[in-house]
């Protein structure tokens, strides 16, 4: 079992998975016969995203985009920008944006706007977790795992400077305690 004294266990292996396995249930239900195309928003999103496409018993293409805040001390000026775009024109085709968490909603809010342009049959969010503690911008979620208090998260995908992706649990990150 991996242990890590900066990192406080919130959500469980085996709780990620049963919810996993329960919202690829209902994409299956909700997308079936419509031809669609998941889409994981890098780089948060991967490890969520690639369990839940594994759980979803319906034909589908896969495809990943990234997507940068442009940094102002702390917190974000609001300005998001794609940095690695779809390999696919989306006329037609159902959308199901995969997010690993929804935090002040802006970077959902931009993404929306920018595949609206390209006139998809319909666009579906779907996001592991929601801080609605934080938000800025209301977005529609169409499908979330967790609803989550203000912390800031690590595992499963979630990093901080770069780390602790792989953990199989989400956890609390604690900075007091990193010397
Ligand atoms: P938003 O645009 O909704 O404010 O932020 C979305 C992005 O911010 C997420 O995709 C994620 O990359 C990052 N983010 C927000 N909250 C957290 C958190 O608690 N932990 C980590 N690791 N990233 C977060």
């Amino acid at each position: 079992m991996y242990s890590d004294e900066h990192v406080q266990m919130l959500i469980s292996e085996t709780q990620l998975k049963t919810r996993v396995q329960e919202m690829a249930q209902k994409l299956t239900e909700d997308f079936r016969g419509r031809e669609l195309v998941v889409v994981a928003v890098l780089k948060g999103a991967l490890v969520f995203c690639s369990d839940l496409i594994r759980h979803m018993d319906l034909p589908l293409e896969m495809e990943v985009l990234g997507v940068s805040s442009y940094p102002r001390g702390a917190e974000t000026t609001g300005e998001v920008r794609l940095t690695f775009d779809l390999t696919q024109p989306l006329g037609g085709k159902h959308l199901l944006l995969v997010e690993d968490i929804v935090d002040t909603g802006l970077t959902v809010d931009f993404l929306i706007q920018t595949f609206e342009a390209r006139k998809p049959a319909s666009i579906n969010i779907c996001a592991l977790l929601h801080k609605p503690s934080r938000t800025r911008v209301h977005v529609p979620i169409d499908y979330t795992g967790f609803t989550v208090e203000d912390h800031f998260l690590v595992g499963y995908g979630l990093d901080h400077g770069g780390r602790y992706r792989n953990l199989p649990f989400i956890g609390i990150f604690n900075p007091a305690q990193v010397p």
